[in-house]
């Protein structure tokens, strides 16, 4: 198709689509990509798996986790991903 996108462009929009960062303009083009190159299906797949796995990891640990503990990873976890969505400002 004219307006497919490379499979470099289609990694490196990957981590914005699972993190459902994308508009459904650009998802819709890497969906269309993903369908006519099974490589980068594969790869797709296997990112989702290991983001399964790494919630998983988190999930246990925090089952296993004293509650005092457990509110101070989520705190932290929610200020990473606050940084990286959040561009630094000037003061
Ligand atoms: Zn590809």
């Amino acid at each position: 198709m004219s307006d497919g996108i490379s499979c470099k462009q289609f990694q490196e929009l990957l981590d914005a689509l699972l993190d459902q960062e994308l508009g459904e303009d650009e998802a819709g083009v890497l969906a269309g990509h993903v369908g006519d190159c099974p490589g980068c299906a594969d790869l797709q797949a296997a990112e989702l798996h290991l983001r399964s796995l790494i919630k998983e990891r988190l999930h246990q640990r925090l089952v296993s986790t004293p509650p005092h503990l457990r509110a101070r990873i989520l705190v932290s976890i929610h200020r990473q991903t606050l940084v990286r969505l959040d561009p630094p400002r000037p003061h």
